[in-house]
């Protein structure tokens, strides 16, 4: 078997039969991670775009690889999906984001809501509902203080159980916030029959609201339908106060990005939270 799975490699390019020993590499270094405890989660501030309050923050993933450093989530999420380590990881993330915001409280930064991205395979599983349920009651967390961020494809794939699985998760008392809105292959008829609370506005629109005449007529929209809709609205990636306060003219609830600040690990996220509160 050893003989010809090098003979293999030799019906691959060089630089082909490069990336699957990488891959492989990647994959062996993600079971690792996991087993040593290796992710860390990161948290970026959520703001009432109105009043500036401090409402929540968004929990972001990151790997403290012992040899190549603080690897960003693009860098392994999808390879952990396709591996199917995304069920551990999505788990480790939901006790991990728990077990921190009663460490909050604790440290008397109360009052937040903290939200959690969910990936496609994650939401699929056929016990999601129930495994989530469970980590956050042992994590000791009222569900209601968790916003899980899913994508719009993700909801589009199959709409029955979709809608089944979101109904449960609301009777549950989560939030569900619909995140990169308008990036992906929607249909506006699932707003009707998805318990959505939230809608995400892509930072790619935010980014252009200056530029692009129809970035802003989207965004527009996007606060329009939640409003409509009685949903909140997010924008996220707001870097500059312009954005901010054009954000604010046109209706939009809350404001996320480096303006306010990067996400943080958890310890410096209470100072800062501390800090802006004392004002
Ligand atoms: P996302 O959920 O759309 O998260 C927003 C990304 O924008 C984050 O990148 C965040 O750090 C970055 N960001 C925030 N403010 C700004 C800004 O003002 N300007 C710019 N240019 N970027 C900003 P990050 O942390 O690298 O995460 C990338 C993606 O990885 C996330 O996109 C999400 O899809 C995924 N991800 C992160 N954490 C998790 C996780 O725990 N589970 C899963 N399944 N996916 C995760
Ligand atoms: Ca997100
Ligand atoms: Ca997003
Ligand atoms: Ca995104």
């Amino acid at each position: 078997a050893k003989e010809s799975g090098r003979n293999t490699f030799q019906f691959y390019t060089p630089d082909l039969s490069v990336n699957v020993l990488e891959r492989l590499q990647l994959e062996m270094d993600l079971r690792r991670a996991l087993a040593q405890q290796e992710f860390v989660l990161y948290f970026q501030p959520k703001l009432d775009a109105v009043s500036g309050a401090l409402t929540g923050a968004e929990a972001l993933i990151r790997w403290r690889d012992p040899r190549h450093g603080l690897i960003p989530p693009n860098r392994f999420i999808p390879v952990a999906e396709e591996a199917g380590l995304i069920e551990p990881i999505g788990q480790w993330v939901l006790s991990e984001a728990c077990r921190q915001l009663l460490r909050w409280q604790a440290l008397g930064v109360a009052g937040l809501s903290l939200a959690v991205n969910v990936s496609a395979r994650q939401f699929k599983q056929a016990d999601f509902v129930a495994s989530t349920e469970a980590l956050v009651r042992a994590g000791g967390v009222a569900p209601a203080l968790i916003e899980l961020e899913l994508t719009e494809s993700m909801l589009m794939s199959d709409a029955g159980q979709t809608a089944e699985k979101l109904h449960e998760l609301k009777a549950l008392g989560f939030s569900i916030a619909i995140d990169d809105f308008g990036t992906g292959f929607s249909s506006l008829h699932y707003l009707r029959h998805f318990p959505v609370d939230v809608l995400k506005i892509d930072q790619s629109f935010v980014r252009e609201m200056f530029d692009d005449a129809a970035a802003l007529a989207i965004i527009d929209a996007v606060i329009a339908l939640a409003n409509a809709l009685g949903m909140g609205s997010v924008a996220e990636g707001v870097e500059t106060e312009a954005q901010r306060a054009t954000l604010r003219e046109h209706g939009c609830r809350t404001v996320q990005g480096y303006l306010i600040a990067r996400p943080m690990p958890s310890d410096e996220f209470v100072g800062w939270a501390r800090a802006y509160r004392a004002g």
